[in-house]
């Protein structure tokens, strides 16, 4: 073993997949991270739902703020100048 590396704890790797998926990890944690989550069955699992359910957090977001509720607060700015 060359890598010294703390065991694996699914509790502790499960707020880096947090970090992970608000990207602030850096590159190398990143890296060694996804290593982890490829190895175990109960991280992976939890990666993929929660990758799943950002995406579709952001993708209402997306919607919301192109939606009829953004126009208006920009129309009634418009009006405000
Ligand atoms: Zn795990």
């Amino acid at each position: 073993m060359n890598h010294i590396r703390p065991p694996h704890n699914c509790n502790e790797l499960v707020k880096d997949i947090s970090l992970l998926l608000d990207g602030e990890l850096d590159r190398h944690t990143e890296n060694m991270l996804r290593e982890e989550i490829e190895k175990c069955d109960v991280c992976n699992q939890y990666y993929k739902s929660h990758a799943a359910y950002k995406m579709n957090v952001s993708q209402k977001i997306t919607r919301m703020s192109c939606g009829e509720n953004f126009k208006d607060s920009l129309r009634s700015k418009i009006r405000g100048l």
